[in-house]
C-alpha cells in the first residue's frame, strides 16, 4: 500500500503541474501543450529541471532562474494539494473505475477552483465534457447511471432555478450559468445525494466567508469569492466524506 500511495502522490504532483498550465492558459485561449512553459517576464523557456513539481520552486526560492522575477506560490501549492488529494483518494478507494473517476474529478475541481478564483469564469470547455465524462463513467462505476442522471438534473435544475429567481428579483445576475453547469457536472460524477451535500456545504462556506468579509469591512457580498470555488470545496468534501455526512444529516429526521 505504501508503494501505491507514493506513486499516487508522485502522479498527483505531476497532474498538479499540468493543472497550473490549464489554470493559466485555458482562460487566455492558449494551447495547453505548446509552447513549453516560459517565464512570464523574460520569456526564458523552462528546462525539465526547472519543471520538477514543488522542488524546482523551492530550489530556485520562487524565482525565475534567468531574470529573478518571483514566481507565484500558486504553482507549488496547486501541485502539493493535487498530490495530497490523489494520495487520499487512492487510500480511500478500491482500485478500479471508481478510483479513476474520482481522480479525474479531483483534477477537474482543482482546475475550476483556480480558474474561477483568478478569472471568475467556469469554462464550458471543462464543465460540458465533464458532464459527459461523469455520465459515461457512471455506466461502469458508482453512483450508477440513474443516480448520475438525476444528479445532472438536480444539480443543474436547482441552481438554474435559484439563478432565474434571483434574476427576476434583482434584475441582475447573481449566479452564472457556469455554476449551474458545474453543479450538474458534480452530480454526474457523484450522484444526486452528493449534489445536496455539496450545495449545503458550499452555501454554508460561502455565507461564512461572506459574513467574515463584511465583518472585516472589506466591502459587501460583491467582494465575496466566486461561488464556483465553494462548489469545488463542497464537492471535494462530499466526495471524501459524503456518506458519513448524509448519514449524520438523515439522523435528524
Ligand atoms: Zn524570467
Amino acid at each position: 500500500m505504501t508503494f501505491q500511495l507514493a506513486l499516487a502522490g508522485l502522479l498527483g504532483l505531476c497532474v498538479g503541474s499540468f493543472l497550473n498550465v490549464v489554470i493559466y492558459r485555458l482562460p487566455l485561449g492558449q494551447s495547453l501543450v505548446s509552447p513549453p512553459s516560459r517565464c512570464r517576464k523574460c520569456g526564458y523557456s523552462l528546462q525539465w529541471y526547472d519543471n520538477i513539481p514543488v522542488l524546482s520552486w523551492l530550489f530556485l526560492r520562487g524565482r525565475c532562474r534567468k531574470c529573478g522575477v518571483s514566481v507565484s506560490m500558486q504553482y507549488p501549492i496547486v501541485e502539493l494539494i493535487t498530490g495530497l488529494l490523489f494520495v487520499l483518494v487512492v487510500w480511500m478507494t478500491p482500485p478500479g473505475p471508481l478510483m479513476a473517476s474520482r481522480l479525474l474529478l479531483v483534477g477537474i475541481l482543482i482546475a475550476l477552483f483556480g480558474i474561477d478564483l483568478e478569472h471568475q469564469i467556469l469554462p464550458n470547455s471543462i464543465t460540458l465534457p465533464g458532464i459527459v465524462a461523469g455520465v459515461l463513467l457512471s455506466l461502469i462505476a458508482p453512483p450508477g447511471w440513474k443516480d448520475a442522471l438525476l444528479g445532472v438534473l438536480l444539480g443543474g435544475g436547482v441552481l438554474y432555478a435559484i439563478a432565474a429567481g434571483y434574476y427576476l428579483w434583482r434584475r441582475e445576475e447573481g449566479l452564472g450559468m457556469g455554476d449551474v453547469k458545474m453543479l450538474a457536472m458534480i452530480g454526474a460524477f457523484l450522484g444526486w445525494k452528493a449534489v445536496l451535500v455539496t450545495l449545503v456545504l458550499s452555501s454554508f462556506a460561502g455565507a461564512l466567508i461572506g459574513i467574515a468579509l463584511i465583518a472585516a469591512q472589506r466591502g459587501g457580498m460583491k467582494l465575496a469569492l466566486p461561488f464556483g470555488t465553494f462548489l469545488a470545496l463542497g464537492a471535494l468534501a462530499a466526495m471524501l466524506a459524503g456518506e458519513p455526512i448524509v448519514t449524520w444529516y438523515a439522523g435528524f429526521f
